[in-house]
């Protein structure tokens, strides 16, 4: 009998320069049997991308930036022959939508990955997702959109991914709870009282992860756990009593999801962002890992502690918006954003981050956005708030 192998999956990336999009590259060199590239897009770093394109053979091509977009348009020779260059949004969008392409991993820093996201699962397309900010935004509309044309949703994220691999199979009846694991960040061993005099050189050093600047400071303050808390309850149709995290300083159990019976499955596999890319982008298929396995002939120690809230307080905030619904969330996630920018230009302390949070949740804790328009409004309110919060610490230091 002659059995045709199976199509390749034809992938979108958008996001291809930053880590996520580095571990997806290495993922999908290593099968050329199963997965293919066709598109890759970039904030800023054309000839990063252009580099990336030529060695993957990929013609379609966007940059959001559009200063990028316009040096990337000077320099046609820095791209395979027949690329077609697209700019902006709009641009994210187009190849979001690419009929030629199966699945989408949107790995854009923040929300700008929202529209795309959406775009991408309303074509049909399945959708791998790294931006946490997208469903923490938007999450019931991203999560009726695959509802409605059938599309796949991935978390890319490692513990989401851990989660759903736990879940899968089990009826959701049965689950009383799930516990994300923290690695508890740069400063977990410091004394409380030295946290005030964190700078962003300490706060980007990220024991067990590489990862960007932003997620490296929210990595730090656990706003990055209270993210993907958030996340987990509506990726996973959980109430905020469910979805909890616990300090795991090894990074190699991701997730752990508790049963009503008591009994709990875990996912574990070391720290590499591959594992997660390399499950959602071949889902339901397995297939030898980029990354080496954990080895038992070697001593493995895993811990887990609780986490503190006090030393945290971003955590109480991601409990507080998971309880308060609504636009919580969005206002959760633009403050921090601002925050932790203005964090690492100088502007605020690291202490700072949560008490602007906490403020800007206090000052539009009463909305309730009734559709994505209003969202997207409530999230640039917030952000101005922030802004103008941050602005008047400084005029008062
Ligand atoms: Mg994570």
């Amino acid at each position: 009998m002659n059995i045709s192998p199976a199509p390749r999956k034809r992938v979108v990336l958008l996001g291809a320069t930053g880590s996520i999009g580095e571990s997806t590259l290495r993922v999908i060199a290593a099968h050329p049997d199963k997965l293919e590239l066709v598109a890759v897009a970039a904030r800023g770093n054309w000839e990063k991308l252009a580099a990336i394109a030529s060695a993957h053979g990929v013609r379609h091509v966007g940059l959001f930036d559009e200063k990028a977009f316009a040096a990337a348009r000077a320099h046609p020779a820095a791209f395979p022959a027949g690329t077609r260059l697209v700019g902006g949004l709009a641009g994210l969008v187009e190849l979001a939508q690419l009929p030629a392409a199966d699945i989408v991993l949107v790995a854009v820093v923040g929300t700008t990955g929202l529209e795309p996201a959406l775009a991408a699962l309303n074509a049909g397309k399945d959708l791998a997702l790294a931006s946490k900010e997208i469903l923490v935004l938007a999450g019931q509309h991203v999560l009726a959109a695959a509802a409605k044309s059938g599309a796949k949703l991935l978390p890319v994220d490692s513990e989401h991914s851990a989660v759903f691999q736990c879940l899968e199979g089990n009826p959701h009846a049965s689950v009383r709870r799930v516990t994300i694991t923290a690695s508890g960040g740069a400063f977990r061993d410091w004394p409380v009282d030295r946290l005030t005099t964190v700078t962003p050189a300490d706060a980007v050093k990220h024991p067990n992860w590489s990862m960007g600047p932003k997620i490296t400071v929210d990595s730090a303050t656990l706003a990055n756990k209270g993210l993907e808390l958030i996340e987990a309850q509506c990726l996973f149709g959980l109430r905020p009593e469910q979805c909890t995290a616990v300090m795991h300083p090894q990074s190699i159990v991701h997730a752990i999801v508790e049963f009503t019976d008591g009994s709990m499955l875990a996912q574990l596999c070391p720290p590499s962002m591959t594992f997660p890319i390399q499950h959602a982008l071949l889902h339901p298929a397995r297939a030898p890992g980029v990354d080496a396995a954990l080895d038992f002939r070697k001593l493995l120690t895993l811990d887990f502690r609780p986490l503190d809230e006090v030393r945290f307080p971003m955590l109480r905030l991601a409990r507080e918006t998971m309880t308060a619904g609504g636009g919580a969330p969005a206002v959760y996630n633009a403050a921090n954003e601002v925050a932790v920018a203005s964090f690492l230009a100088h502007q605020i302390p690291f202490l700072a981050i949560p008490r602007v949070v906490e403020h800007i949740l206090g000052q539009l804790s009463r909305s309730a956005p009734a559709d994505l328009p209003a969202i997207l409004a409530l999230d640039q309110e917030a952000r101005r708030l922030a802004k103008s919060e941050i602005e008047n610490r400084e005029s008062r230091i």
